[in-house]
């Protein structure tokens, strides 16, 4: 374990995002509140980091005794009123940008003036988010990506009042957990979505209009690009409800039509083909 850069976290959202958040900042010596509104949600947050916990055991990369004190660093909560001494609240709620802005006017006034307030969203203003605040110098963005455990990117947004200090001190809290964090500015889908997203809107149309299978297409990307895996596989994983939402946050955002969804992306999601999560998406999944 090394030195926790922040004793005190909250991580509000126990979701897919939430929960790896909260599990790497308690393995790195973290006190760790988290927080989900949704009673059910939360255990499932719990119960998704106790097996992860369990993995890393059985792979011998932890011991049995790191983690139980790493589970001892942990409280959930359904309250938000139940934030004290927090250092850093890391929000990982849905991605809308009326609840963020919502939840953090309610955290501004439920944690002290230096608390620094964090985002997880893939694609929101975090210049938006900040305004709902009377602390805009102290909102940032910290978008881990998925799986958090694994993933070495942290991408650190800052929005038009984020302080440098504020900047410097995020940097320095990923990297005390094993991250590499990246500085982008608050333009729509950041550096990430504003590359990824395009690409697989592309790929999609290149399966709309016939140019190749989507086997073809992901196997191009794989052997020809040296891609982990091919576009359509990967947004297949990543649920193509939340490719069509960034296209959609990208078009609007930037104002700028070479952003338009592919219309074969909108009518799989219409059909319901939103990838894994759905059983079928550009694949059928058993
Ligand atoms: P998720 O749906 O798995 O989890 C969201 C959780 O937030 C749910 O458990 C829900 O009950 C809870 N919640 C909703 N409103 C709440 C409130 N007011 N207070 C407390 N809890 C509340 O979502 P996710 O995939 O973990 O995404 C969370 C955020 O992370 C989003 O902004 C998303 O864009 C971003 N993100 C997601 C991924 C990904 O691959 N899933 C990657 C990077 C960033």
């Amino acid at each position: 374990m090394t030195t926790p850069y922040f004793e005190s976290v909250a991580v509000v959202g126990a979701g897919t995002m939430g929960n790896g958040i909260a599990h790497v900042f308690a393995q790195c010596g973290a006190r760790v509140l988290l927080i989900d509104t949704v009673e059910a949600a939360l255990e499932r947050g719990l119960a998704t980091i106790e097996k992860n916990l369990a993995r890393q055991v059985k792979k011998e990369k932890i011991s049995e005794a790191d983690s139980a004190a790493i589970r001892g660093r942990m409280q959930g909560s359904t309250s938000l009123n139940d934030l004290s001494d927090q250092q850093l609240v890391v929000e990982a709620i849905v991605e809308n940008a009326e609840i963020k802005c919502a939840v953090f006017a309610q955290l501004d006034q439920l944690t002290g003036p230096d608390t620094i307030l964090a985002s997880n969203t893939s694609a929101i203003s975090l210049t938006k988010i900040a305004a709902a605040t009377e602390r805009a110098d102290r909102v940032i963005g910290m978008h881990f990506m998925n799986p958090v455990p694994m993933m070495k990117l942290v991408e650190v947004i800052r929005g038009q009042e984020t302080s440098r200090a504020t900047l410097d001190t995020i940097n320095a809290c990923a990297e005390s957990l094993g991250k590499v964090p990246v500085e982008a500015e608050d333009y729509a889908g950041f550096v990430s979505n504003r590359i990824l997203m395009p690409m697989i809107n592309e790929a999609a149309f290149a399966l709309m209009e016939g140019i190749a299978t989507k086997e073809g297409i992901d196997t191009v990307m794989k052997l020809g690009m040296n891609h982990p895996m091919g576009p359509l596989t990967l947004a297949d994983y990543i649920g193509l409800d939340i490719c069509l939402d960034v296209m959609e946050v990208l078009q609007r955002g930037l104002g700028d039509d070479k952003y338009r969804p592919c219309p074969l992306l909108r009518r799989m999601v219409e059909a319901g083909r939103l990838g894994r999560k759905s059983g079928k998406g550009f694949y059928d999944y058993d």
